[in-house]
């Protein structure tokens, strides 16, 4: 048998227009298949690959994007030093089984003369909205144009951004779009760093002081579960965390898991959020809390 021959330029189809994402969906439907979309900046790890794992379970085809998306950076934040690295992305999706990747420019998304905004409330409200005033109206504008441009029946969205899934379930749902959001427990190095695109900004020193971040909030958690209250327990973590070395903490809070509204209690499902610096990284994480009652 002659072996296939090894693509020379790409491991998997990349598409660059929509047309061509819209064509090769097109393709795949009359075939009778199911769709899957998986919507990332690139610079991939396990986390994201996790996420194009799970896409297979739930479609048969699934399609990456990888898009740094301008319109949820302010100008001070890391847009240009981004890691990018789209041919190494290609043979990681491929290895995990993708079947496609749309990897648009910044012109193709965003033309001359584009004027649309959406403007998000509800989960978008407090934690990183705070802190990040555009992120949540960025993130609302690329991912309807992802799932407008590419129609899947299902996307699939990481916990480790757990107000961004959260957001993202809401608009699709406020506005009627036709996609199944799923989410996916944070994928974690084995000392429990939740793995991220970001921590290529840790040095040394700082990675082996970050993975603090999940344990005061694993730990807190649990005194939450055994009916310890809710200031102590964010108390706690604060002091935890600067000890091991984090710089400015942006937030820490408990919040209702599903509605994101502010809670004194874990007496429905809720949700423990942080972010912090350490070093130049801006860190986030989140566990779940269980009720108490
Ligand atoms: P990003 O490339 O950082 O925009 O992330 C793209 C998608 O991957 C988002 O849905 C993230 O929530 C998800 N993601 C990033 N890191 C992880 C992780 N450690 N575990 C699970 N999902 C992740």
């Amino acid at each position: 048998m002659t072996p296939t021959a090894a693509q020379p330029s790409s491991p998997l189809p990349i598409m660059k227009t929509v047309g061509d994402l819209r064509a090769q969906v097109a393709a795949w439907r009359r075939d009778g298949l199911t769709v899957a979309l998986v919507p990332t900046m690139g610079a991939l790890h396990d986390g994201h690959l996790g996420l194009v794992r799970r896409a297979r379970d739930l479609a048969d085809r699934v399609v990456a994007t990888i898009f740094v998306n301008p319109t949820q950076f302010a100008p001070h934040e890391d847009f240009d030093r981004y890691p990018r690295d789209e041919a190494g992305d290609a043979t990681k999706l491929a290895g995990a089984g993708c079947h496609a990747l749309y990897a648009p420019d910044v012109r193709a998304m965003y033309p001359q003369g584009f004027a649309t905004a959406i403007s998000v409330g509800g989960p978008a409200e407090g934690l990183c909205g705070t802190f990040r005033p555009q992120m949540f109206g960025g993130v609302a504008l690329v991912v309807t144009k992802l799932f407008l441009q590419a129609l899947p029946d299902v996307a699939v969205f990481g916990e480790k951004d757990y107000q961004q899934l959260m957001v993202i379930r809401r608009f699709t749902r406020d506005l009627d779009i036709p996609v199944r959001v799923e989410g996916l427990p944070t994928v974690r190095e084995a000392d429990g760093l939740a793995m991220s695109s970001r921590n290529a900004y840790l040095s040394a020193d700082e990675r082996s002081r970050a993975p603090e971040l999940y344990r005061a909030l694993t730990a807190a958690a649990e005194a939450l579960a055994r009916g310890g209250e809710a200031d102590g327990a964010l108390t706690a973590i604060r002091s935890r965390i600067a000890e091991a070395g984090f710089g400015s903490i942006d937030y820490v809070e408990l919040r209702d898991a599903e509605t994101l509204e502010p809670v004194t209690a874990a007496l429905r499902p809720a949700r423990l959020l942080a972010a912090a610096w350490m070093g130049k990284a801006r860190l986030i994480d989140n566990v779940g809390v269980p009720p108490s009652l």
